[in-house]
């Protein structure tokens, strides 16, 4: 092989590994590795001998074809190896798998044997589900489906909060975006699916579709709009798809192409707009990123302004949540939550004198007032009365002490629906000076917690204060 460590090295080294998509277009995280086998006896795999392609990588797998010869699969291993000591990754053999196709029993004995590996059975499957041509079914989906289920439940059978829930449903979504979604173009259908499964489970805790969602379920989808953290999980598969930019604008692919890769192609003709001369357009100098073509595929619309309110890194979810449901309306209180068996049947607020209505509550109450009152003379803040999308009243404030501010309001929100409850079902509430208390602890924690590198001068008095 006239190949040196240094050269493989630097060749791998060079692509950046969100360029090229894979020649059968699975996913944006595939990169040729581009080995250059050609010299000794290696002979590429049929299909694969136009492009030169021996290998692709992705996450932390790695794909490599050839002719089905003993030869080849010599090259190929010895090549592994030189990569192996150049890059210090090894082949785990016992757990790798090599496939036939057209190869004679003696040929495919010998292989194994020298590789070392075990012989997989065709069709070959990637993460439980079959990488075929044709079009994914929900039937080859199931693993997926079977998986969010498994999930779900390993872990939701403990009594946990909405919050809670959340967090759960959020850890199934990073982990179909960082595998699934990165690899397959999922059906629709099956998405929904998932969504649905989710959705049942944030509200009722179960696996089972019961009862009337707390929030209208179209709301649980949107993620830039405020919405609950789970987004559009189909525009979100195609803005990955998005990212493999528009390098071949004029390509279209042949008649017998895969479904998959059908898909692809016309995947990146819609985001041809979004493009010009290969670059992204739509925030002129800067790079696609799934998350810009995520918004630019959606309607701007969705937006609502007191998203960043509410899901704010200085926020303790359970704090969030609350008044994300307060946004979203979810609490409209007599209606909903009864229906939820929530709240018995009186209809009056923690002050005993109105009738419960979620401004009220937290806005107007004579209860809640005393406890913003408290809060703005801890945070030296004055919150504006009528502006629901401004609340505190300065604007000028830098990003860190917007962030806390908005913190505090959510945990305000919090620990009033707390007292209201507390009232409801036990006959008693703490005074509203204590109630700022259990706000002051959670948010300097929180901010001990969330708080990373220096203060700058302009905030380091303020937050000081604060945690003092
Ligand atoms: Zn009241």
């Amino acid at each position: 092989m006239p190949i040196t460590d240094a050269e493989i090295k630097s060749t791998i080294f060079s692509i950046p590994d969100d360029k090229a998509p894979g020649p059968d277009g699975y996913s944006s995280h595939f990169f040729k590795t581009s080995w250059d086998l050609v010299g000794g006896d290696f002979r590429f795999h049929p299909l694969c001998k136009s492009m030169k392609l021996s290998s692709l990588m992705f996450a932390d797998d790695l794909l490599l074809f050839s002719k089905g010869d003993v030869g080849s699969i010599m090259i190929l291993l010895r090549t592994f190896s030189t990569f192996s000591q150049a890059s210090g990754l090894q082949m785990s053999r016992g757990k790798s798998n090599v496939y036939f196709n057209g190869v004679s029993s003696e040929v495919r004995r010998e292989i194994v044997q020298v590789s070392g590996c075990i012989e997989g059975k065709l069709p070959f499957k990637y993460l439980g589900v079959p990488i075929k041509p044709s079009k994914l079914s929900i039937k080859d989906c199931q693993p997926l489906i079977d998986k969010v289920f498994e999930r779900i439940r390993q872990l939701g059978t403990k009594k946990l909060s909405y919050a809670g829930r959340l967090v759960l449903i959020k850890a199934v979504y990073r982990t179909l975006h960082s595998y699934w979604a990165s690899i397959f173009i999922i059906p629709k259908a099956v998405l929904l699916k998932i969504e649905a499964i989710c959705r049942n489970f944030l509200w009722h805790g179960g696996t089972e579709y019961a009862r009337t969602p707390l929030v209208a379920g179209q709301n649980f989808a949107l993620i830039e709009g405020g919405g609950l953290g789970p987004r559009d999980e189909y525009s979100w598969n195609k803005a990955r798809v998005g990212k493999l930019g528009q390098e071949w604008e004029d390509y279209n692919p042949p008649q017998d192409a895969s479904w998959t890769w059908k898909k692809v192609c016309k995947l990146k003709q819609e985001f041809q707009p979004a493009y010009h001369q290969n670059e992204w357009a739509m925030v002129p100098g800067k790079e696609y990123t799934i998350k810009k073509g995520y918004s630019w595929l959606r309607p701007t619309s969705q937006a609502v302004s007191w998203s960043h309110i509410v899901w704010t890194k200085w926020s303790i979810p359970k704090h969030s949540f609350i008044a994300w449901l307060y946004y979203q309306q979810g609490f409209n209180t007599k209606h909903k939550l009864y229906r939820f068996g929530i709240v018995p049947d009186s209809s009056y607020c923690i002050c005993a004198q109105k009738e419960e209505s979620p401004p009220h509550l937290f806005f107007q109450c004579q209860y809640s007032r005393r406890v913003i009152q408290k809060v703005q003379d801890w945070t030296g803040v004055t919150m504006s009365a009528t502006n629901t999308q401004n609340w505190w009243q300065h604007r000028r404030f830098t990003r860190l002490k917007n962030g806390v501010l908005n913190s505090i309001l959510n945990a305000a929100m919090y620990y009033i629906w707390n007292q209201r409850n507390a009232s409801r079902h036990e006959g008693v509430i703490i005074s509203p000076g204590r109630c700022v208390m259990m706000i002051q602890a959670d948010i300097r924690n929180r901010i001990k917690h969330q708080l990373q590198g220096t203060v700058s001068r302009k905030d380091k008095h303020w937050i000081e204060k604060l945690l003092h």
